[in-house]
């Protein structure tokens, strides 16, 4: 039996995906893949709502990260990264790297950014601040930062919003053109239902005229040689494009939006809400404040005195349910449970069923055996 990825990806995948991986290749300057890709584009727009072009690439999230700050400033340029967590601290670290001027605006981990105090941060801004990053959702802690006041905010402002959906897009809702993000990130492997290696990035008009001042090297990663091969007649990419994920993803897409969008923001908040029923007939703590609490990530406290790696390697070798631990300082203090994708509520209830013996096996018996899963499965009865 395969694992059951309850992860915040990779995600496991619908079987029409898999399926499509399994074709003979096709040659990239060919009609036949212009068709695909075309598609592709197509659709990627609809997910990130927005009407301008969303360019591809062979990489992970973090390959898109990086471009995204080599693609709009120059050394010395002065940026605001919002950190709530490992992905933030991502974005630090990048735009360190590439010598920009990073002003860091941190939160302890389980909070989310608080906007308000962001834009005071920008209304007073001294050193011209040319962009502010943000993680949409934080993987590593369960949040999801409230970002659309923040993006309405710079809309009109001569600075750039590039926003990490690498865990949410697809899943929460984000309204790239009308918020007004710039730069939206996102990868293959979680939402959108494909496997690891593309990642995606959308590029508003305001963002294109800050890609013409900025003086970072790049060559793989430069954004008008994929734009220009996205304005051509035939689509396809300036390099060798990963054909088999491409193909992969067009059908990961096509089942999401045959879904519908608002569907699946939907279908994933319920399947956190249900998650988090479990976590309070467990008398366990979510790490975030219920507001906060991610759509397709629940991170929840280790019980005092029990060893919660120890539980997650349960899960995973008897159970063959791969749930995640903590990142960073958080290892060993938090178990994370995925919602994310080709996943459903039976998948959550058989992972509950299995938490529960783990934590009994490592010794956690503050709960009513049962009692979590049968909150779920009551929750369901009422739409039956
Ligand atoms: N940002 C977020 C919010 C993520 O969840 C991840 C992956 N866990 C990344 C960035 C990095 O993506 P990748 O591992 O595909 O490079």
């Amino acid at each position: 039996k395969p694992k059951l990825l309850m992860t915040p990806g990779p995600t496991p995948l619908p079987p029409e995906v898999i399926t499509a991986m399994s074709q003979q290749i096709i040659h990239h300057r060919t009609k036949e893949f212009a068709e695909i890709f075309s598609r592709v584009n197509e659709n990627l727009k609809k997910v990130f709502q927005t009407k301008n072009n969303v360019l591809t690439f062979a990489a992970s999230g973090t390959g898109a990260m990086e471009a995204s700050a080599v693609n709009f400033f120059s050394e010395g340029d002065t940026v605001l990264v919002v950190s709530v967590g490992v992905f933030g601290d991502r974005f630090i670290n990048i735009c360190k790297t590439f010598g920009l001027n990073v002003i860091e605006k941190k939160y302890p981990h389980g909070e989310a950014a608080n906007i308000d105090e962001i834009i005071d941060i920008l209304e007073n801004d001294k050193s011209n601040i040319k962009g502010v990053f943000i993680t949409h959702n934080e993987t590593s802690t369960g949040v999801t930062n409230p970002i659309e006041k923040l993006a309405r905010y710079l809309k009109d402002k001569d600075k750039i919003l590039i926003v990490d959906a690498v865990s949410s897009l697809g899943a929460i809702d984000l309204k790239t053109d009308e918020w007004g993000v710039d730069v939206v990130v996102t990868g293959s492997q979680k939402a959108l239902m494909s496997p690891p290696g593309l990642a995606f990035v959308s590029v508003s008009d305001k963002a294109w005229e800050f890609y013409k001042t900025s003086k970072l090297r790049k060559f793989y990663w430069d954004f008008k040689k994929y734009q220009d091969n996205l304005l051509k007649e035939s689509q396809d990419t300036p390099f060798t494009p990963a054909v088999t994920l491409i193909r992969a993803v067009d059908v990961g897409l096509k089942l999401l939006l045959d879904y519908g969008l608002e569907n699946n923001f939907k279908r994933h908040t319920r399947l956190a809400k249900l998650t988090q029923l479990a976590v309070d007939k467990l008398n366990l703590e979510l790490l975030p404040k219920k507001e906060y609490s991610s759509a397709v990530i629940t991170a929840i406290k280790a019980p005092e005195g029990i060893d919660i790696e120890k539980v997650r390697k349960i899960m995973n070798q008897k159970y063959d349910i791969m749930v995640a631990g903590g990142q960073a300082n958080l290892k060993g203090k938090i178990i994370r449970i995925g919602h994310m994708g080709y996943v459903d509520e039976f998948d959550l209830l058989k992972t509950i069923q299995c938490f529960e013996l783990s934590l009994l096996e490592c010794g956690y018996k503050n709960f009513e055996v049962g009692e979590p899963t049968k909150a779920i499965l009551q929750e369901i009865a009422k739409e039956v």
